[in-house]
């Protein structure tokens, strides 16, 4: 029923799947709010699209709120087909680890999804590719599904290495990662110098770099795998170029953090996903 759905939503937009896809990707809408909102704000946030928008149907729909506010969201949403995920975890499974959140401790919140290797994170908490793959195979064993962010920075836009960059952070971070685990995984590929500077990739480039991290899956896993996973564009996504980057047959989805603060401009995404 839903890959139907799907199907249309596709049609409508004159996108039409592959056919040589075996499996057609249902469109992901994540909101990462980083450090940002009280709980008062992110419990409007989350009423206003429980009241314009329902239960989402033909896309996806994954909050990352702060941890404080996590609960009260999760209680919220039960039962509406939205998920919740922390923005973040700690690899180790519990223990003397002050201020760190544990896996576990996210899944008993109501969580079913963690954000893992934000740009953010590698570059202000010094995560490396050792601590990313530690992290997915941590939130995997915890019951949690995965959205990994990759991307490059300006400098290695320019010295044109962003290739080898994101199949560095793509091959590290499968490190020990199964078939079967896969089914839990999405990616975003976020170029760092496109997050929160209003500057956007071009459709063709994101879309470039999705069809080089599809091939990167395909080699590490198999064909089946790289089709079917979920690759979304992240970095300066708005109501008014959404139509443009979804229009990249590589691009099933968008993680958005700056508009996706505002009501206005979140349902507006939302509307044109679902
Ligand atoms: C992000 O931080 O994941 C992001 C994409 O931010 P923005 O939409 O503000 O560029």
């Amino acid at each position: 029923m839903k890959k139907k759905l799907f199907l249309i939503w596709r049609e409508e937009k004159k996108l039409c799947v592959r056919e040589e896809d075996a499996m057609p990707r249902r469109p992901i809408l994540a909101a990462n709010w980083k450090m940002n909102l009280t709980s008062n704000q992110s419990k409007l946030l989350v009423d206003s699209i429980l009241n314009n928008l329902g239960a989402p149907v033909n896309c996806e729909i994954i909050l990352f709120p702060s941890f404080l506010h996590i609960p009260m969201i999760a209680e919220k949403i039960a039962g509406k087909n939205i998920g919740i995920g922390g923005q973040n975890l700690y690899f180790e499974e519990k223990g003397a680890y002050t201020g760190e959140i544990a896996a576990f401790q996210l899944v008993d919140s109501g969580c079913t999804h963690v954000l893992i290797g934000h740009s953010e994170r590698r570059h202000y908490f010094h995560e490396n590719y050792e601590t990313v793959n530690k992290k997915v195979l941590r939130a995997l064993s915890a019951g949690l599904k995965v959205m990994l962010c990759v991307g490059e920075s300006l400098e290695e836009r320019e010295n044109n290495v962003t290739e080898m960059v994101v199949v560095d952070q793509i091959e590290s971070a499968m490190q020990n990662i199964s078939h079967k685990d896969m089914n839990d995984i999405s990616i975003a590929y976020e170029p760092i110098w496109a997050i929160g500077t209003g500057r956007i990739a071009t459709p063709d480039d994101a879309a470039h770099v999705h069809q080089i991290i599809r091939k990167a899956l395909g080699r590490i896993f198999d064909k089946e795998i790289a089709s079917k996973i979920c690759i979304l564009y992240g970095g300066s996504v708005k109501p008014d170029n959404i139509k443009e980057v979804m229009a990249e047959e590589d691009i099933d989805g968008v993680l958005v953090g700056g508009a996706s603060l505002k009501t206005d401009s979140l349902l507006e995404l939302m509307r044109f996903l679902n």
